[in-house]
């Protein structure tokens, strides 16, 4: 083999050894309220890893029960914090019932939750902080399921369930659970006296996935320091999942400080924006989600439900964007 030929050959063997890494994407679907736009109640997103592990992040009220087609099978289900919009206290009756703008989420899961119901009918793990775990083993318990597939990983620690790890950051935001949940007379005083129960604090997550990606869903929250500390500078996230809805949670100028200063990702995909966000699949002329897409500085990807999008090691969308 002369020199020509075998800078050739090693080439080639670099090009092969590197193909796997280019082609390795995680695939994120947003599982919204209205096929192909980005709606007030849209939070959950399916995280597909590499290997084939799938997660679900804050059920939320858009997808239609545990039965809902569009979930698959599901591994792992996070639920950032209690709040029915995250964990699912009603959902639509079948997917794309009712508008963008009024959807129809007449279907109660109290008092299991639907993170719970599917939960059971996957045989998923949920995986949260704080003092969340115990709630969800007893509802898995009271209901036939394996109080073991409720899983902790609180702050600053990590579990790796199929391949992923799995971190809980801060959120600064509140986590009552309502008292429907919890039922019965205590359930009832609790109610009349306007008090929720208490399972810690709030969080966000970290995700780390097979093929390097680290991920940072917000959760709802306020603006910490954390966001800079621990998930730019210990975690090192290059894809940000980011509430921006105001009120609730950071609004679209606040998001964009976090996003633009804190987090610094290489891009971010808008959540919990509580408006009508797209109309037609386009971004709607004076929205929250246009200010926010306007104000901050990498690119932003607008969950459209059931657009399937896919984002490499380094946070960059490859297809579907
Ligand atoms: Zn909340």
């Amino acid at each position: 083999m002369n020199r020509m030929n075998r800078f050739a050959a090693v080439a080639a063997v670099f090009a092969t050894l590197s193909l796997p890494a280019i082609a390795q994407t995680v695939k994120v679907t947003p599982l919204g309220g209205i096929e192909g736009e980005f709606c007030p109640q849209d939070r959950a997103l399916v995280f597909e890893d590499p290997n084939g592990t799938r997660i679900l992040y804050d059920p939320g009220r858009t997808v239609a029960g545990a039965g809902d087609p569009r979930l698959g099978r599901i591994d792992i289900i996070l639920v950032s914090h209690m709040h029915g919009d995250h964990v699912g206290n009603a959902h639509n009756k079948e997917p794309n019932s009712g508008t963008c703008a009024a959807p129809d989420m007449s279907v109660s899961a109290m008092p299991n939750s639907l993170a719970v119901n599917i939960a059971l009918a996957k045989k998923s793990k949920i995986v949260t902080g704080s003092e969340m775990p115990p709630f969800f083993a007893a509802k898995l318990k009271a209901n036939g399921g394996n109080p073991a597939d409720s899983m902790l990983a609180r702050f600053g620690g990590s579990v790796t369930v199929g391949g992923v790890r799995i971190a809980t950051v801060t959120a600064m935001h509140s986590n009552g659970v309502d008292p429907d949940y919890i039922g019965g007379e205590l359930g009832k005083a609790m109610k009349d006296a306007g008090i929720a129960g208490d399972v810690g604090l709030a969080t966000g997550y970290v995700l780390r996935f097979s093929n390097g990606l680290v991920a940072y869903l917000s959760g709802d929250t306020g603006v910490t320091a954390d966001q800079e500390r621990v998930v730019r500078d210990l975690y090192q996230a290059k894809l940000a999942v980011m509430n921006m809805g105001d009120g609730f949670t950071t609004g679209p100028a606040e998001s964009a400080f976090v996003i633009n200063e804190l987090v610094k990702p290489t891009s971010v995909i808008a959540s919990h924006a509580n408006e009508v966000g797209t109309v037609g699949g386009k971004v709607r002329p004076g929205s929250k989600t246009e200010a926010f897409i306007k104000a901050v500085k990498v690119p932003v990807h607008v969950p459209l439900s059931g657009k399937l999008m896919e984002f490499d090691a380094a946070g960059k969308c490859t297809a579907g964007c």
